[in-house]
């Protein structure tokens, strides 16, 4: 009886939800008790778990009492399969390979506090509140990597520790990353979170080289809970960070205090990045993160949409995500542009307008070549072409050079050390570093924003 309730229940959420939600949410849960209007489901690890009482709980007493069950109370319970005796189990699956954590206790001068330096930080350094579990749209490709920082967020430290995770360009891991930070924050605002990328830890530890200041350095990222360190490649090849990080990672560990990596390769992919890190970046979870599949990107773009106060017909999110099918980043910019035009002319966007304005996404570039971006920028800033591909650090010079590089990653997807090259630079982090900048800053500056436009108008006349 119970079976056939449950499998009713099953078969309309499987209408009501994407498959990719049914598959990874629903299916392996059953009915474990209906009595007097108490329904216990059951699943498999908790994460389903947390998802279902998250998000689902609406969508199935409703469907419960379309099957004739008015539930007094829904409860979800974590279930081994297979046995005939309910138990309570761990998520088996998620557990880390071999857990290394020690009960010593650190070194006395190695769990002091922060001191108030110039290297001291808020309890929420870096973290951009945009980035949320709540408006991050868990799907295929993606939903592994979500559970396990749902999971850290409600018990730092504990399991998973380190948890990697990797996945190319523009898939979501810094949003998911930052979430587990916002969500820590939140919950519980004692703890010390930080977040930082690669490439500014390293930048902070030169400049705690230079001003002999490594101790502050080391006390300072040593006395965290959470740390989050978003692109870790770029500390392969730096020797001295290396080494530092190493014990940093060390003493956080042994402390039983959370640390989250982030990469764009596995740890066994990163070149000159040492053994011994390698090897401790291996000792929790390592998760790939891949590229989110059509239904998810559709997903995606009605909720960048429906948080901009646009519901958008099908016809047209599905050409978006059609269009690009990679990098979420870049599905964010085109979705962006429409809407932008749209505004603009105060029109709602439809189907005809969507490829008009975005089929030359595709074509355009061809025509451009990299030597006519950096030309073209040039020229907007009346400054040399000398200038732009010199060493010069003038502020009126480095902003169009990062304007340039920006444009050659927007307009034509050049890869980093490609842009690098193009503007004379030996090392693509600036370039990164740059475009990041410019990106940032579109957004907040009027004057950058304009800039932009046009040169990038003059590009296709
Ligand atoms: P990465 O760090 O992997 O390069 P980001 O985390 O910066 O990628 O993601 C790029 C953009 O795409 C961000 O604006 C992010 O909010 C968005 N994004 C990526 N994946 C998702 C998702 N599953 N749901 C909502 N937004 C997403
Ligand atoms: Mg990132």
């Amino acid at each position: 009886m119970q079976d056939n309730l449950w499998q009713a229940v099953l078969g309309e959420v499987e209408l009501s939800v994407s498959h990719a939600s049914y598959l990874t949410w629903f299916k392996q849960t059953t009915l474990l008790k209906n009595k007097g209007g108490v329904i216990v489901v059951g699943v498999p690890n908790v994460f389903i778990k947390q998802q279902l009482e998250n998000k689902y709980t609406g969508l199935i007493s409703e469907l419960l009492q379309k099957n004739g069950v008015k539930p007094e109370g829904l409860h979800f319970k974590i279930h081994s399969f297979g046995s005939n005796h309910p138990v309570e189990v761990e998520a088996k699956q998620f557990e880390p390979k071999t857990t290394t954590s020690s009960d010593d206790p650190l070194p006395a001068h190695l769990t002091v506090s922060a001191p108030s330096s110039p290297y001291s930080h808020d309890y929420r350094q870096g973290l951009n509140e945009k980035y949320t579990f709540e408006n991050f749209v868990v799907g295929s490709g993606n939903e592994l990597a979500y559970a396990a920082c749902m999971s850290i967020s409600n018990i730092p430290g504990t399991k998973y520790n380190p948890l990697f995770v990797y996945g190319g360009v523009g898939i979501g891991k810094t949003h998911l990353i930052q979430a587990v930070g916002n969500s820590i924050v939140k919950n519980q605002p004692d703890k010390k979170v930080v977040y930082i990328s690669s490439e500014q830890f390293v930048q902070e530890f030169v400049s705690a080289l230079r001003y002999k200041k490594t101790n502050e350095f080391a006390q300072n990222y040593r006395s965290v809970d959470v740390l989050i360190i978003d692109d870790v490649q770029f500390i392969a090849g730096k020797e001295k960070m290396q080494e530092e990080f190493f014990h940093t990672f060390n003493a956080l560990h042994q402390a039983n205090k959370q640390i989250i990596i982030s990469s764009d390769k596995p740890p066994r992919d990163i070149p000159t990045l040492e053994e011994r890190l390698r090897s401790r970046f291996a000792w929790g979870m390592t998760i790939d993160m891949q590229t989110p599949d059509f239904e998810t990107r559709c997903a995606i773009i009605q909720s960048k949409a429906h948080d901009k106060g646009i519901v958008l017909t099908n016809d047209i999110v599905e050409y978006l995500a059609k269009l690009i099918q990679t990098n979420i980043r870049e599905l964010e910019g085109v979705l962006n542009q429409l809407l932008a035009f749209c505004e603009m002319r105060e029109i709602s966007p439809n189907l005809d307008i969507a490829m008009n304005l975005l089929s030359s996404n595709q074509t355009r570039p061809k025509h451009i070549n990299p030597r006519q971006v950096v030309d073209k920028t040039a020229k907007h800033f009346r400054i040399a072409l000398e200038d732009i591909m010199g060493p010069k650090r003038d502020k009126d010079i480095v902003m169009p050079r990062q304007i340039a590089m920006y444009i050659l990653r927007s307009e034509l997807h050049l890869s980093f050390p490609k842009i690098a090259h193009e503007l004379g630079r030996k090392d693509h982090t600036t370039a990164i570093h740059s475009v990041d900048k410019i990106e940032r800053e579109i957004g907040l500056n009027g004057q950058i924003r304009t800039a932009v436009k046009e040169i990038k108008e003059r590009l296709y006349v």
